[in-house]
């Protein structure tokens, strides 16, 4: 396996934690604060019978800002590794509801306030300043892919035909609306799968994504609107889709250097990770049972992945990437010049609970 320069665990990764205010319905129904921010990087949950302290790279309370978060997390640092070559990637990490796409993106469509604009807009804005002022300037183009419903079983599996379009009537059953697997949130035609293919120069591509050039924030904001109206579209007619899948917006960044001397090619990639909700709190039965297995598969999948990177280099063994296709398409990303950061989101409410110390257990654990 190919080693970049960037080593030690805290360079490789870094494991932040963002606890969300209570809602509106939460302070109403009277839900209990049970996540307490102790300063220094450590929360404690204490309820009925838990008490416990975790620790992390940083710790994001309710008040914290969108820009707090964004310098406070690193993640200027990672737009400037990327310049420089690197392959960079953002999770969010949590359940359906726990501030993952807010933290990523802001209350989109909703708000265009500059305060609320999330990791995604501020980075954007960060390589954007860094062309325009220097020398040549960088060459971006954006790909915007969702992965859903991974390794369904045989019987549930989308036909084969190159490009399925969906029928979509409300008489048949879910397990016909089955979507495809990986699909392109910047094709504006009717959702189509891609297969998942490797090259040597490439590693794990979908083919055909497309990949789109800009120049201008209103650009590359307006492509990343766009497609995650795309996947909340069909959040719609396949009830809580996007809750259900990952979303992966990947930046390539190349120097335009003059033509003698190679240009640094380096990566940005953002992934607003499925719910990590558990199947019996979904209510779900059936096909969806399948689902959410399988969505909690590439979950672990990918945390096996990030713990065995975060292993001192000697200590490392094989990096299992073909087990889900969220590795897959994220080996490159991962392994070698690969440098991550996670955010984990967190409720800090009371009924919560469970899922909360989950989603702690689980970043602790990469970390
Ligand atoms: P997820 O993507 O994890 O399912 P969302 O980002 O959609 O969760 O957040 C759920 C709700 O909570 C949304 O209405 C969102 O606007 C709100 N929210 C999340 N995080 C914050 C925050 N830090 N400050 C204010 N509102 C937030
Ligand atoms: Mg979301």
């Amino acid at each position: 396996e190919q080693e970049g320069p960037v080593e030690g665990r805290e360079t490789r990764l870094r494991v932040v934690l963002r606890v969300r205010p209570l809602t509106c319905t939460e302070t109403r129904r009277g839900d209990r604060r049970v996540v307490h921010s102790l300063g220094d990087g450590t929360v404690h949950v204490s309820a009925a019978r838990h008490d416990a302290t975790f620790g992390f790279s940083a710790v994001f309370d309710a008040g914290a800002s969108q820009e707090a978060v964004f310098e406070g997390s690193g993640m200027r640092q990672l737009v400037e590794l990327a310049i420089d070559g690197f392959s960079c990637t953002v999770f969010a990490f949590g359940q359906t509801g726990s501030g993952k796409t807010y933290t990523l993106m802001g209350p989109l469509g909703q708000s265009e306030a500059p305060a609320v604009l999330g990791l995604m807009q501020r980075s954007f804005a960060c390589l954007l300043e860094h062309s325009r002022s220097h020398g040549p300037g960088l060459a971006l183009s954006a790909s915007y892919l969702e992965i859903y419903n991974e390794q369904v079983s045989a019987h549930l599996a989308p036909p084969p035909s190159p490009c399925p379009v969906p029928a979509v009537s409300p008489s048949l059953p879910s397990v016909c609306l089955s979507p495809p697997q990986v699909r392109d949130l910047l094709s504006p035609g009717p959702p189509c799968a891609l297969p998942l293919r490797w090259s040597k120069t490439r590693g794990f591509y979908a083919e055909n994504q497309l990949s789109v050039d800009f120049e201008s924030l209103e650009t590359i904001v307006d492509l990343l609107l766009q497609g995650s109206r795309r996947r909340r579209t069909s959040a719609h007619a396949l009830n809580k889709h996007s809750s259900r899948s990952h979303a992966l917006l990947t930046i390539r960044i190349r120097s335009r250097a003059p033509s003698s001397s190679p240009g640094k090619q380096g990566t940005l990639c953002f992934v607003d990770l499925a719910g990590s909700e558990r199947v019996k709190d979904t209510g779900s039965t059936g096909e969806l049972c399948v689902e959410a297995n399988n969505i909690n598969r590439s979950l672990l999948a990918l945390g096996h992945c990030i713990s065995l990177l975060a292993k001192p280099q000697g200590k490392r063994t094989h990096i299992p990437y073909r087990d889900s296709k969220l590795t897959r398409l994220l080996a490159r990303s991962l392994g070698g010049w690969g440098v991550t950061l996670m955010v984990a989101c967190i409720s800090p409410s009371s009924r919560c609970l469970s899922e909360t110390l989950s989603t702690l257990h689980y970043a602790s654990r990469a970390r």
